[in-house]
């Protein structure tokens, strides 16, 4: 088990005044003008305590730099550091975006550069790199699939969702003004195309599958799927925010997929950060090109453009160009692994993901017996016998120092515990993993209270997530004395 420095839970403003060190961060000969004397029962707290205080603070937290972060469908994995210094270059952060287009030409050949890879890696006609995030993204699908039935007059408003989609494609589909239809997937844990002959209808305008799916899963009857829906009339949109497991081996568009997002931020570098920064790039079919969200990037000659003109295009999405700052790590790793460099991504993620799976499955239910690629998902149905929850599994592994897997996730899964290694884990480190979840399927059945109080060595232990979603504090009140 990995020791945890306990630290007292203390804001930055509950430090005392006059701790009788010398004060560097004191004011010295500044001007009393120009200093503020308002803040009530403000502290001065001296360099040495503010470092030690937020140095103290980020060992709190877990991260890629600490170790493994198995959360599925989210791609936790490392980035290299020169991500960031590319982001950081001084002459893309300091380029303002409502500069003139022949100012920005380094930007925008960045971002054809970034278009010309996806296309390359997805088979798909043209990109637009105006969605901030995946859902972002799924909406701007969704509003290209209902803007295309409109200007073809079609009257078709049902969009058909697998139970086996990502949680915000139903949500994406009704902000787009769809009705959803929810499909069933098979007992192997994929959309049958026999199960679908008997949903479509005159109504269905399309179908968003994601691929691989919830369950980590090929959706292996995917071409017969697009043939349905074509048939019928449909569009079809696939969810590629796990592109990783695909990244070099097989294309959407070679699927007879019509609409495709993919998280940048996941599959191209940048961790996937609960809401942001991202960029959900969104690719789309010739035929659907003109229905882009606008600006997107074109080469006339040795000039890149900008162009906001397209016939049919459903606006904008967010402001200027979109996330750049995603974009730039997105490219510099497109630069470092190459088109040749990608399919490794792919190999070594679904290895990984199954090497895990295969030294857990018989302590774990798998409730799929499927392949899976990136990502696996087991169960808590063993533990249940002793009283223990997939919850209580997740706390314990921060004992042992990781991050829990995603869980309760998939939802047709009970107790569903969702794990995504990434292909950026050694062997090392994925076997300490199973260790450690090997260890806790041991602690469930010998001393199951261990499991269920923990976790035991965080400084906070189980927080009332419900109260602190429904009642955040987000604002320091002194008056109200320190937060316990
Ligand atoms: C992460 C994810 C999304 C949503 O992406 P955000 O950037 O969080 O909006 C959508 N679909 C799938 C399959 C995902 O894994």
């Amino acid at each position: 088990m990995r020791n945890k420095t306990i630290v007292e839970e203390k804001a930055i403003f509950e430090y005392g005044v006059g701790r009788g060190a010398v004060q560097h961060t004191t004011v010295g000969d500044i001007d009393d003008t120009y200093l503020r004397h308002d803040i009530e029962g403000m502290t001065d707290p001296g360099e040495p305590e503010v470092v030690r205080h937020f140095t103290r603070l980020s060992t709190m937290n877990h991260s890629l730099d600490v170790g493994m972060y198995p959360l599925g469908s989210c791609t936790m994995k490392y980035n290299p550091k020169v991500m960031e210094s590319a982001a950081g270059e001084k002459s893309f952060s300091s380029v303002h975006p409502a500069a003139p287009q022949s100012m920005t030409q380094g930007v925008l050949e960045l971002m054809y550069g970034v278009e010309q890879y996806l296309k390359t890696m997805t088979g798909m006609h043209s990109f637009s790199l105006q969605p901030a995030a995946g859902a972002h993204g799924e909406l701007a699908g969704m509003l290209i699939a209902a803007k295309y039935h409109r200007a073809n007059k079609t009257g078709r408003h049902t969009i058909l969702v697998p139970d086996t989609a990502h949680g915000t494609n139903p949500a994406s589909a009704a902000m787009a003004g769809f009705r959803v239809v929810n499909i069933p997937s098979g007992r192997h844990g994929m959309i049958e195309a026999d199960t679908l002959k008997k949903i479509i209808d005159g109504e269905t305008a399309g179908i968003m599958l994601t691929v691989p799916n919830t369950l980590g899963i090929f959706e292996e009857q995917i071409v017969a799927i697009a043939g349905l829906v074509h048939d019928a009339g449909g569009v079809v949109y696939v969810d590629g925010a796990n592109f990783n497991a695909l990244l070099g081996k097989a294309r959407y568009g070679d699927m007879g997929v019509d609409i495709v997002h993919l998280n940048l931020h996941k599959t191209f570098a940048t961790p996937h950060g609960t809401g942001g920064p991202g960029a959900g790039a969104i690719g789309v079919s010739s035929a659907l090109r003109e229905f882009l969200p606008v600006p997107v990037v074109e080469k006339r000659g040795h000039k890149i453009v900008m162009n906001y003109g397209l016939k049919n295009t459903i606006g904008r999405m967010t402001g200027f160009y979109g996330n750049i700052g995603i974009l730039i790590r997105a490219y510099t790793y497109m630069r470092m692994l190459g088109v040749r460099g990608a399919g490794q991504v792919a190999a070594i993620a679904t290895l990984n993901a199954n090497y895990l799976r295969s030294l857990l499955k018989d302590r774990y239910n798998l409730p799929y017996a499927t392949p899976t690629l990136h990502e696996v998902v087991f169960d808590d149905t063993l533990q249940n016998a002793f009283g223990v929850k997939t919850i209580d599994i997740a706390k314990r592994l921060i004992d042992y120092g990781f991050h829990p897997p995603t869980i309760y996730f998939p939802l047709i899964v009970h107790g569903a515990i969702m794990i995504e290694p990434t292909e950026t884990e050694s062997k090392d480190e994925i076997d300490r993993f199973v260790a450690a979840m090997r260890a806790i399927a041991d602690e469930a059945q010998s001393m199951p209270q261990t499991v269920i109080g923990a976790p035991q060595s965080a400084p906070v232990a189980r927080v009332n997530e419900v109260k602190a979603a429904r009642e955040p504090v987000l604002v320091y009140r002194p008056q109200e004395g320190p937060r316990r």
